[in-house]
């Protein structure tokens, strides 16, 4: 059975994508291909090819033409605002065909996977509006002789990299932004999450957007994706994945041409509960945050901070809330929790689950994977008894694994969840304002929620301080990101001679 069947299912023979240079889809013809399996199934569901050194040239050479020539960054806001609404548009019409394909290369929930693709419509929507809003900036106070005005202009030829745990939203909650700014784009996904992107660049063709605006260039991180790192004719880049790989793209930019850069790493998050909170929210909240997407988010709530005086009810009101979490094959509707995306990340999850152990926190529930008979699993796992010097409490494990810290005071509190490399999201519950605000001010993180957790949309900015990352993705912000900025001196009048 195929996505159009009521039961879904995977499919029979494995779908073969081409990458997109210049408007079209190339097919891999004599190139290497990657055979991907779906991580919930284990059989193979796409083919993808491995593009080349010169394949990525092309693809360069695309973006750069579309750029020079001004056919997108020349048209008027409005022009371009339709062409997002269009693709938009398109994305709600596709949204099955495209969250099959998702939940396919990923692992996650299909009804996890409809939700975020509908939330990229709407990052595309707000960003049309985007298209037409950004402006710059006016001095009219430098003196009679003299007008001021700051301008904004795309920064060029954006190059993309994008990971495997929300290919589809992480690319969303970029490519509509980078497009409103004017740029143009090469994007390479992660090689065992390549088809939704192959698919919105489709999309962008038919919403009208030029040819050679949208560039997607498929194969491993460390040949293509270095590749795009180093290469000289790419102005910018974003790129989101791992610290280690982040700290790669800063050492590529100095050795080439000093692209500008976006990063959005790890994280490590904190949800801070204070004994005055709603704890039946508060451990809900905790739950979803931990084991949403399988924790394989770089925002997930993977620090549960407790008030020492409520610590052991909530923690068991969390087990029994994962208790009740349903772990499945991600194509059944019902499924809360799918399956880990790599083999790779199979194995970090489980060895940190044997370290928590082996450092003496106590298994809570959990910690162990679950056979479903095919594709891997892992039950949602809580440790208590966590001390902050293990690695379990220090280290992105980037699975559904929980860590219990309990603290005594709003100082220690905060210690705590600023005790980190990271400084990418945090929670904080209470239904006390004033403790709410001081946490909110004093923890260092990019994105805040209070008495919720993961909420978001195409409004508020997302990135990090600290090691997880530099600049801002959505909102205006994620616009002007992409922009650099002109000032420009304009003598009104007769010039005062240097030489008389
Ligand atoms: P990576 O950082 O290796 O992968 C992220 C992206 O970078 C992928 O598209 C990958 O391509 C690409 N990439 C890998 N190496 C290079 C390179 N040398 N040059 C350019 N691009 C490269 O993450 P992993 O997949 O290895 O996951 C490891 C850990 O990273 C996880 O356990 C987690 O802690 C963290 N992570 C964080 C994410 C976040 O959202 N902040 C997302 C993913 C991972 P390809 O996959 O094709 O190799």
């Amino acid at each position: 059975m195929d996505q159009n069947s009521t039961r879904l299912s995977p499919p029979a023979e494995p779908r073969d994508f081409g990458f997109y240079v210049d408007g079209k889809s190339v097919p891999a013809g004599e190139r290497d291909v990657f055979l991907r399996n779906s991580p919930g199934h284990g059989c193979p569901v796409t083919r993808i090819p491995k593009c080349t050194a010169a394949d990525l040239d092309r693809a360069v050479d695309a973006a750069r033409a579309a750029f020079e020539d001004r056919r997108w960054s020349g048209l008027n806001g409005q022009a371009r605002a339709a062409v997002l609404l269009r693709a938009g548009a398109l994305i709600r019409e596709r949204a099955d065909e495209i969250a099959y394909w998702e939940t396919l290369e990923n692992g996650k929930p299909i009804s996890q996977a409809r939700a975020e693709v509908g939330g990229c419509a709407d990052m595309f929507e707000y960003a049309s509006g985007l298209a037409r809003s950004l402006h710059g900036d006016s001095f009219n106070n430098l003196g009679d002789g003299m007008f001021g005005l700051v301008t904004r202009e795309p920064v060029g030829v954006v190059g993309l990299i994008t990971p495997w745990n929300f290919p589809f939203l992480i690319l969303c909650e970029r490519v509509p932004y980078i497009l409103a700014s004017g740029c143009t784009i090469v994007a390479k996904p992660s090689e065992v999450t390549s088809a939704t992107t192959l698919i919105l660049a489709g999309i962008l063709t038919e919403a009208g957007l030029p040819d050679g605006c949208m560039n997607v260039v498929t194969g491993s991180g460390a040949t293509i994706g270095q590749a795009l790192l180093d290469h000289p004719r790419v102005d910018m880049l974003s790129f989101t994945g791992s610290t280690a790989v982040g700290r790669r793209v800063v050492e590529a930019s100095g050795r080439s041409n000093f692209k500008k850069l976006g990063l959005e790493l790890g994280g490590k998050n904190p949800q801070i509960v204070f004994a005055d909170a709603d704890l039946e929210d508060a451990a809900d909240g905790v739950a979803f945050g931990m084991a949403f997407n399988t924790g394989q988010c770089c925002v997930s709530g993977s620090r549960l901070i407790v008030e020492r005086a409520v610590a052991d009810d909530v923690t068991q009101m969390v087990r029994d809330k994962l208790a009740r979490a349903v772990v499945g094959d991600p194509l059944d509707e019902a499924t809360q929790i799918g399956a880990i995306t790599t083999d790779a990340q199979n194995s970090t999850i489980l060895g940190y689950i044997e370290k928590g152990k082996a450092e003496g926190a106590r298994l809570v529930c959990g910690g162990e994977p679950v056979d479903l008979g095919q594709g891997q699993f892992i039950a949602p796992t809580v440790f208590a008894d966590v001390t902050p010097e293990m690695a379990i409490a220090r280290e992105e494990i980037f699975g559904p694994v929980l860590t219990v810290l309990p603290f005594d005071t709003v100082d220690e509190a905060i210690t705590i969840a600023n005790d980190t490399e990271y400084g990418l999201a945090a929670s904080v519950w209470t239904k006390n304002i004033d403790k709410a605000l001081t946490v909110t001010r004093r923890v260092q993180a990019g994105r805040f929620w209070v008495n919720t957790t993961l909420a978001g949309g195409p409004e508020l900015p997302l990135g990090g301080f600290k090691q997880s990352g530099w600049g801002r993705e959505a909102g205006i912000y994620g616009v002007e990101e992409y922009t650099q900025v002109k000032s420009v001196h304009i003598e009104i009048g007769k010039r005062s001679p240097w030489i008389a």
